[in-house]
């Protein structure tokens, strides 16, 4: 499966998932992806994406302005 945007070639990859909500930015770093080695777009996996759901649902409550997380320190 090539990517989404140029049917280029997808590699395994880390990426910074950055959310901008109305009162802060979540920030969860050295997220597992797959990037397209000819545009550079990222892509996650259902899991992944359900995950970084989870932390985003479950911490923009609690932030204020700007939070970084390790994706590997929230999943358990
Ligand atoms: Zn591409």
């Amino acid at each position: 499966m090539g990517c989404f945007f140029c049917k280029g070639t997808l590699k395994n990859s880390f990426t910074n998932h950055v959310v901008n909500l109305q009162n802060c930015i979540i920030i969860i770093k050295n997220v597992p992806c797959e990037e397209c080695t000819q545009c550079g777009e990222t892509f996650y996996s259902d899991d992944v994406a359900e995950q970084l759901e989870e932390i985003v649902n479950k911490f923009k409550k609690m932030v204020r302005d700007v939070a970084i997380f390790d994706y590997a320190n929230m999943v358990a």
